[in-house]
């Protein structure tokens, strides 16, 4: 078996996960660049010499499909770095305006899709040895609980979808880190703060655009301790909301 790390990281063609994507590569794992547009990943997978494979996170078939590939190409998933998610955009998250159908969609990638993957890919996971999951959550998980009421913060613009979809995935994490350290399987949360990447610039803030954030999480994710603990590791990120 090759000792080359296999990592797999959704959406990863562009922002933070293309980031992650790099970094993870220039540490020497052979990395899957999963992502539903088929250039963009392939361009990214093209830096590096890794390989592209179709991914939609929330479409049941893609993602067996996605399955079938990495077990025909490798056998097994070293790392899966489930980073696909979406803000939900600025209108339809104000308590008191709050549409369903966006509450809906936030969860269905940011939440349903994790879970839709990881059940997918543990058999793979399974197949390595010190398996790695590391879920991307946001620092926007955990800011409602350290400001004061009627505080506003960027990120009150994506005010109620996605923080809720991301402090239960955070619990989300915990859960699977508890029930897969017995087969040796680490699950942790990374927790940025605000990237200037797409999805910063679609709510209209102004970041400096960086992919280093995101390289920083891949560091991150490099320097996991090797012995599934079943810890749940924050990190709230250079730069807060
Ligand atoms: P971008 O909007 O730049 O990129 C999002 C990525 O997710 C794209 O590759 C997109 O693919 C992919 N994606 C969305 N939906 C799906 C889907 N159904 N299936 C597969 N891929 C999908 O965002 P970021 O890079 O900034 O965000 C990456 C992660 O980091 C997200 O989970 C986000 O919540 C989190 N995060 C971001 C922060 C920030 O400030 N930017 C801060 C904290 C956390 P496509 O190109 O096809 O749309």
């Amino acid at each position: 078996m090759s000792t080359t790390k296999i990592a797999l990281v959704t959406g990863a063609n562009r922002g933070i996960g293309a980031a992650i994507a790099e970094g993870l590569a220039e540490r020497g794992m052979t990395v899957i660049v999963g992502a539903r547009d088929a250039r963009s990943s392939e361009r990214v997978a093209g830096r590096f010499g890794g390989r592209a494979v179709p991914l939609d996170v929330t479409d049941d078939t893609s993602v067996r499909d996605a399955v079938a590939s990495v077990r025909q190409w490798y056998g097994r998933v070293d790392v899966l770095v489930n980073n696909a998610g979406i803000s939900g955009g600025a209108t339809g998250q104000a308590p008191g305006e709050v549409d369903l159908a966006v509450v809906r969609g936030v969860f269905e990638t940011n939440l349903f899709g994790v879970v839709r993957v990881t059940e997918a890919f543990l058999p793979l996971l399974r197949e390595a040895v010190g398996a790695r999951i590391v879920n991307v959550s946001s620092g926007t998980s955990s800011l409602a609980w350290q400001s004061d009421p009627g505080r506003s913060f960027a990120s009150s613009r994506i005010s109620v979808a996605y923080p809720a979809s991301k402090a239960a995935l955070n619990m989300l994490t915990v859960l699977y880190a508890k029930a897969l350290a017995a087969d040796g399987i680490a699950v942790n949360a990374v927790a940025p703060g605000a990237c200037g990447t797409d999805f910063a610039t679609a709510l209209g803030l102004s970041l400096e655009r960086t992919a280093e954030q995101g390289a920083g999480i891949a560091v991150h994710l490099a320097t996991v301790p090797d012995s599934p603990t079943g810890a749940f590791l924050q990190d709230d990120g250079p730069v807060p909301w």
